[in-house]
């Protein structure tokens, strides 16, 4: 194996599979397999979920809501998202637990970076919920902001695309994909990754992040054996 410690970031939009809002359990039950298969192969796992399936904090702004408002509301997204993963983890017999960076005790640990270090010792899965716990933040700086704090060797970037191209491959056939790139080729291509904030913050602190399809069943092994699958971006 490439890695011993993950961090594995999955949008909220992932989750919703083919439907056009919330959560499809078919694809939940996926990503918990190929989780399960990473972990028993000893890989410590940690995941940062999105909430963008149920709410962004911008949406309810462009509607004439108070925008902290509505970021509160994003990140409780992210929890009922959380909530959802660790369900289905266990389901595949996974142990998890769920940490929060805004305190809801009766359902969630709260962020502890040593106990989260811990759990991950011990074999278990831990899903970092609320993002950074901060609005105008984004569970891509949070999924950064945790790589770091507990030490990750890579941050594993799924989406539903399979890295990261010269243009949008959705709307160009003749896009290229790239295999590897650096941190400021991305800046000076102007291509989209992350948010600014969560990129210049991997930057600066060396921390890889790998761009791959986490809705091909397999991927993830794939990823973290060291294939190139996706497209790594490094300084
Ligand atoms: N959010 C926030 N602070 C954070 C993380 C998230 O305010 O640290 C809010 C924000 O409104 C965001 C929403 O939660 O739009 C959902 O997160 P995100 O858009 O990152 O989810 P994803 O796009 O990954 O599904």
């Amino acid at each position: 194996m490439q890695y011993k410690r993950v961090l594995l970031k999955l949008s909220g939009e992932a989750l919703m599979g083919d439907r056009q809002y919330g959560i499809d359990p078919k694809r939940l039950a996926e990503y918990a397999q190929d989780i399960k298969e990473i972990v028993d192969k000893g890989i410590e796992v940690a995941i940062v979920i999105g909430g963008g399936n149920i709410f962004r904090g911008v949406a309810g702004a462009s509607n004439g809501m108070d925008r902290v408002q509505g970021d509160y509301m994003g990140m409780l997204a992210t929890v009922i998202n959380g909530l959802a993963l660790q369900s289905a983890l266990e389901d595949a017999e996974v142990p998890t637990r769920l940490q929060t960076a805004i305190k809801i005790e009766a359902i969630a640990e709260p962020y502890i970076k040593r106990r989260a270090t811990r759990h991950l010792e011990k074999g278990r899965v831990v899903i970092f919920g609320s993002g950074t716990g901060n609005p105008y933040f984004t569970t891509d700086s949070a999924a950064v902001l945790r790589a770091i704090e507990i030490d990750a060797d890579v941050i594993l970037k799924g989406t539903r695309v399979d890295g990261i191209y010269n243009e949008d491959p959705e709307k160009n056939a003749d896009a290229k994909k790239y295999e590897f790139i650096s941190f400021d080729d991305v800046i000076r291509k102007g291509l989209k990754v992350m948010d600014m904030t969560a990129f210049t913050l991997s930057q600066e602190n060396e921390l890889p992040i790998i761009v791959f399809d986490m809705n091909t069943r397999g991927n993830l092994m794939k990823v973290v054996s060291g294939e190139n699958i996706g497209t790594k971006v490094n300084n």
